[in-house]
């Protein structure tokens, strides 16, 4: 989880490209650069290791 609230809620509304890394909106079901659908959301659940 990141510092900063605002942040983090305003990552959660991106996905990223699995091809080619580009963030696209949450509401997009498909790359807008290379057209890929595979999109995952940047998750917030992941947390850095210790
Ligand atoms: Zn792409």
């Amino acid at each position: 989880m990141g510092k900063f609230p605002e942040a983090d809620a305003r990552i959660m509304q991106f996905v990223v490209c699995r091809r080619c890394k580009s963030r696209n909106k949450k509401t997009l079901d498909k790359c807008r650069k290379c057209g890929s659908v595979f999109l995952r959301p940047k998750r917030k659940d992941i947390k850095a290791k210790k």
